[in-house]
């Protein structure tokens, strides 16, 4: 039987520890529980909020205005399918547990995303990508729930809509669905050694490293840059990174480039190459951190309690009883300070409540 409260506070329930009171609040622990909770807010005709680790978000100073869930599903499933093993996931679970569970068992794939913060449900949702890896990648199916209706159904992959740091339960479909499991496809295998930090990391080696070796030096440089909120790192009160890196035109690096050795020129060092990376389509994703640093915005700025974090130009950070608006404010700050200098958007990553 689920508890529904009232009033309840979401602050403790984010990493940014930001964020007023729920009208209601519920946590379910498997998908009945979970059609009980969504059926309860549509009898009453209010809205729902899911949360999962609550690293991604920032909540309102004002709370939410409805039945903010908090999704606690469990449950691991594996089933070796030829070469491949198919790994279920219930939503709830840690993210990191679940790549530790792959790492351990030699599945690759999933390596470079160790120590992400938050739950398998919401790293389908905003397809976490780090240190070259993606979930897409490893991802099979997710089974849903509709908020509406309760029905349940399964989307294989080609269905989620996928594509750098969003899925169609970002965009299309944000906010019909609730993602109880997700399905992974691992085969043993190497792992991968591709992005600079890591290359550098490994530089000095004889062997090719492990994929236990490459899951540790992820979760070490995650520690160095305060971005590791798992296994007792040191970490700081944020959304992680604020901002995605913007994807612009192959012709609009042509005029970054010169604009942005300029502001080198009088301030070296603040963009540190490699700053841009070419896609498959000729489009060029540029380092988000890097525009703000040549903007003006630099590691370890701080206005009162908000400020960027002293490790890492991309994570706003709650230094002590930051509100959501100020939060927000130095966020508006940084983006019309980029828009003026480079004519770029940059696009917020967390979801703002
Ligand atoms: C220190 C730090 C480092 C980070 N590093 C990275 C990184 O390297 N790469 C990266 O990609 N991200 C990173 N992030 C962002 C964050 O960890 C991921 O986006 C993560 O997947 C969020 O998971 P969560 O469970 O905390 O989601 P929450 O913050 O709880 O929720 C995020 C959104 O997903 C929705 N949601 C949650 N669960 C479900 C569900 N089951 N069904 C439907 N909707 C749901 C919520 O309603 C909300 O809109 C970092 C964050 C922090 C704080």
């Amino acid at each position: 039987m689920i508890q529904f409260k009232e009033n309840i506070i979401i602050a403790p329930y984010t990493v940014f520890k930001i964020g007023g009171p729920a009208d209601f609040f519920c946590e379910v622990k498997n998908k009945e529980e979970l059609k009980e909770a969504l059926a309860w807010a549509n009898g009453k005709g209010i809205k729902v909020f899911i949360i999962g680790g609550g690293s991604n978000i920032l909540v309102s100073d004002n709370g939410f205005r409805g039945l903010a869930i908090l999704n606690n599903i469990k449950g691991i499933l594996a089933v070796l399918r030829g070469d491949f093993s198919e790994i279920t996931f219930g939503a709830g679970e840690e993210w990191d547990d679940f790549v530790n569970y792959a790492v351990e068992r030699g599945f690759a794939g999933v390596e470079c995303l160790s120590g992400i913060p938050g739950k398998v449900g919401a790293a389908l949702m905003q397809n976490i990508g780090a240190y070259g890896q993606s979930v897409d990648k490893a991802f099979a199916r997710a089974t849903v729930i509709d908020i509406k209706t309760g029905e349940e159904r399964i989307f294989q992959k080609e269905e989620c809509g996928l594509s750098y740091r969003t899925s169609r339960f970002k965009t299309t479909d944000r906010g019909r669905y609730v993602i109880a499991d997700v399905t992974f496809s691992l085969k043993s295998g190497d792992p991968m050694v591709s992005y600079h930090d890591l290359k550098s990391y490994f530089i000095d080696g004889s062997k090719k490293p492990i994929l236990t070796e490459v899951r540790n030096a992820v979760l070490e440089i995650r520690n160095k840059k305060g971005m590791l909120v798992t296994g007792g790192g040191n970490f700081l009160k944020s959304a992680g990174s604020f901002f995605v890196n913007p994807i612009i035109p192959k012709d609009a690096i042509g005029k970054l480039r010169p604009l942005a050795a300029a502001c080198n020129a009088s301030n070296p060092n603040q963009c540190k190459e490699p700053w841009s990376w070419e896609q498959k389509d000729g489009r060029y994703k540029i380092s988000a951190a890097c525009l703000m640093n040549l903007a003006g915005f630099e590691k370890g700025m701080r206005t009162g309690s908000v400020g960027i974090s002293s490790y890492h130009t991309l994570a706003l950070v709650n230094y002590g009883e930051a509100t959501a608006s100020e939060v927000k404010n130095l966020a508006l700050e940084i983006q019309k300070a980029v828009k003026e200098k480079f004519g770029i958007d940059l696009e917020i990553e967390p979801d703002i409540i």
